[in-house]
């Protein structure tokens, strides 16, 4: 039997594709490398020593989803499949709504007609909006969100409640991802970014290897310890190792399960500058900006319920996510293009 891992060439699927392999378990990807390299893959076979059947295509179409259904003997999805640029998804509300949300329904009525009830679905933090409470708990209501990229995410998760409510055969388990950051030890697999990045850490890395000139860091006035956002960073690595614990968790026939996946920890863009320069031994010059729109001071979660239901646990600190994710960077300069 075997996991199909849609989005497996990503950043967090191919993270999590080396997970998978080091416990045993037979890997198959779709991913039509819109946003990634079929290189990741093979760094994930060189680093394993183990394969994967890898098929290019796309959640939408329905012919290679049958194809992979009747060829492969898949017991369970990890869904990463996705588009995630916030900026872009409010430019493209049509095309995000399209892949994520169409892509996801499809892929779901062909795993039910294939038998196969068992999916992992990749949500974010951002479903909570404005939070309610910090630090974030499963309880706290979700919010309105800030872009349509989100929403997808946001409704995303109702229709598979809704799935799982009408048809109990279906283990339906939601991770809402805190902020991934940091890369494989090996420093041979990492995050990719297409043009000029958005978040934090890939600027920060992008400076630090001469790319960009400076850090803008969107505001120093927030009510927080030191002016600066304060989000709950989380490493790759250990978010990878979450969803082979949800997959435990399947086993179990769970039915419904929602976790958010973070250390709990808060800290600041001043934070991770500095635990980035002392880290690795280089200086991040930097500029104080306005603050971004839509952003908010403190964002980070308690991981209790992941931690009592699942049995994991994030366990890399700030300055491992900072020394992994420069190791990628400058062992990688140009990402998966040398
Ligand atoms: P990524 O872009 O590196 O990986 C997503 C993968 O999906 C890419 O390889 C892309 O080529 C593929 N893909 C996109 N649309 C597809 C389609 N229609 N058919 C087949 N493949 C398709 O992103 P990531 O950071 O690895 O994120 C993985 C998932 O986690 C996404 O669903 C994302 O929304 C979610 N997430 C990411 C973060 C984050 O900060 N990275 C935070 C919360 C949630
Ligand atoms: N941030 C920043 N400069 C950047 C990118 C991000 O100061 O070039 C800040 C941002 O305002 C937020 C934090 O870093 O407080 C994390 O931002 P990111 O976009 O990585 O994650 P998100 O805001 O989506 O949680």
């Amino acid at each position: 039997m075997s996991i199909l891992v849609t989005g497996g060439a990503g950043y967090i699927g191919s993270h999590t594709c080396v997970e998978l392999l080091n416990e045993g378990y037979e890997v198959v990807v779709l991913d039509n490398l819109s946003n990634s390299s079929v290189k990741s893959l093979e760094r994930v076979e060189e680093l394993t020593g183990k394969k994967i059947t890898f098929y290019k295509g796309d959640i939408l179409d329905r012919v290679i989803l049958n194809e992979i259904f009747e060829k492969e003997e898949i017991e369970s999805c990890i869904h990463f499949a996705g588009l995630k640029a916030v900026g872009e998804s409010v430019a493209k509300p049509w095309e995000y709504y399209t892949n994520n949300v169409t892509g996801t329904l499809t892929l779901v009525d062909v795993m039910r007609q294939h038998g196969c009830k068992n999916i992992i679905f990749s949500s974010s933090a951002t479903v909570y909006g404005e939070p309610a409470e910090i630090p974030i708990s499963e309880n706290c209501p979700k919010g309105q969100c800030e872009s349509p990229y989100a929403w997808t995410k946001s409704m995303l998760e109702q229709m598979l409640i809704d799935i799982q409510k009408a048809d109990k055969e279906w283990n339906v388990i939601i991770l809402r991802y805190f902020n991934p950051i940091g890369a494989h030890k090996s420093g041979r697999i990492g995050e990719n970014p297409n043009g000029i990045p958005n978040n934090l850490m890939p600027y920060v890395t992008q400076v630090a290897v001469g790319k960009l000139e400076h850090l803008g860091i969107f505001g120093n006035d927030y009510d927080t310890p030191d002016g600066t956002g304060v989000r709950d960073y989380i490493h790759v690595v250990d978010l990878a190792r979450g969803h082979v614990k949800a997959l435990h968790k399947i086993d179990e026939n769970i039915e419904l399960g929602i976790y958010n996946l973070g250390t709990g920890q808060g800290k600041s863009v001043m934070d991770v500058v500095k635990t980035f320069e002392a880290a690795n031994n280089i200086k991040i010059p930097y500029v104080i900006k306005n603050r971004r729109p839509g952003d908010i001071a403190s964002y980070y979660c308690t991981p209790e319920k992941a931690k009592e239901e699942l049995g994991w646990v994030a366990e890399y600190g700030l300055r491992e996510m900072c020394e992994d994710s420069w190791r990628w960077q400058s062992n990688n300069p140009n990402g998966y293009e040398n």
